[in-house]
């Protein structure tokens, strides 16, 4: 089995879901848990986070009927994300049904691949072959600074078992004065051999409040000015539609290169997603703190077209942009979430 094959007539019968600024919504980032067996510094505390009690997260079954519905209105593309999504016990039959959900055209992953490699045959047969892959740096050292545990080798064993089974992999890494900035061209050169997208991200506030947010060092600007130094021939590429990176190439190079511009927010005029957390929240922007708790909505035994209409009316109330969407935020912005509760 695989995803859903029926994918010309379901493209065709698919309805369109808009936003009120004539977005397309076609995107869900789905958080299957908050756990996680790294703690990367500029998501969460040492210590970890406030873990979610069982019952406060979605339960399989929950998160399989909002897929449902939201893919039912047009939402034709899940990323499952997290949290780290493989801590999470019996992953691989959640996806095995997601992966059977009528006009649901893409699941992709994304995972820090400590625990990744063993699944990736069974996820291969089921059509998930769409792997963002978590990496801020080569060095064994460094990985052991910023992630706290040290599993860089398990992280390199997914990276080439993904490539063995050709997979289609993009590589995140967040960009963060005194911590890697000596990995950049390093890892900018994975992509001469390799074919991946190798993505550097500018750093956003949401660290689990470990430390306070220092405001952006590094924003896309300087991260490509450092590149540009070392590779004169870097070249802007145009970008798919809907990318939220700004995509660039390097001649003689297999892969390619994006910057995304996380936090100066410069992607949110064609912005398709939404989010589910791990608690069921809908977040119509990353920025925003929640807008509609979908699983109180089920638990209080709503109609799957009651569900609907909810969702609909959240996804007409949308924030023109990540700003506006934390203006209006109830917790003050110091609060800050990590991006395991927020799934990333
Ligand atoms: N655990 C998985 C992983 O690390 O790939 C999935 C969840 S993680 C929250 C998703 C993505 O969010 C990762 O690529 C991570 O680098 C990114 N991320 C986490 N905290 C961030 C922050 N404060 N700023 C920018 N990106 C962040
Ligand atoms: Fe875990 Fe991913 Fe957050 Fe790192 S970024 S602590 S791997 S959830």
């Amino acid at each position: 089995m695989g995803i859903n094959t029926g994918v010309v007539s379901a493209i065709e019968r698919a309805p369109r879901l808009t936003d009120n600024h004539g977005r397309a919504i076609n995107y869900l980032r789905l958080a299957v848990t908050d756990r996680c067996n790294l703690r990367c510094f500029y998501c969460m505390p040492g210590e970890g986070i406030n873990w979610l009690q069982r019952s406060e997260l979605m339960s399989y079954e929950e998160m399989l009927r909002i897929s449902r519905v939201l893919v039912g209105m047009g939402i034709d593309k899940i990323r499952i994300t997290g949290g780290e999504p493989f801590v999470r016990r019996d992953l691989m039959d959640f996806l095995t049904a997601l992966s059977a959900t009528p006009g649901l055209q893409k699941i992709a992953v994304t995972t820090n691949g400590v625990l990744t490699a063993p699944y990736l045959p069974e996820l291969k047969k089921l059509g998930i072959n769409t792997f963002n892959l978590s990496l801020d740096t080569l060095d064994r050292n460094r990985f052991f600074s910023m992630t706290r545990r040290d599993e860089l080798p398990a992280v390199l064993n997914t990276l080439d078992a993904l490539l063995s089974h050709d997979m289609d992999i993009r590589i995140n890494a967040v960009v963060m004065e005194n911590k890697n900035i000596q990995d950049i061209l390093n890892l900018v050169e994975l992509a001469r051999d390799l074919p991946v997208g190798v993505r550097f991200i500018e750093e956003m506030p949401f660290n689990g409040s470990d430390h306070q947010y220092k405001g952006l060092s590094w924003d896309h600007v300087r991260i490509l000015s450092f590149i540009r130094e070392a590779y004169p021939g870097i070249k802007k590429i145009p970008d798919p539609q809907f990318s939220t990176s700004m995509n660039y190439m390097i001649p003689g190079f297999k892969g390619n290169i994006g910057i995304i511009a996380a936090y100066t927010r410069s992607f949110c005029g064609t912005c398709n997603r939404v989010r589910i957390t791990p608690q069921g929240m809908l977040k119509t922007c990353l920025y925003d703190d929640g807008v509609l708790n979908v699983r109180d909505l089920m638990r209080a035994e709503n109609t799957d077209d009651q569900l609907a209409g909810a969702l609909l009316d959240a996804i007409n109330r949308r924030a023109n942009n990540g700003w506006e969407a934390e203006s209006k935020r109830l917790k003050p912005v110091a609060e800050h979430e990590s991006m395991a509760t927020i799934g990333g």
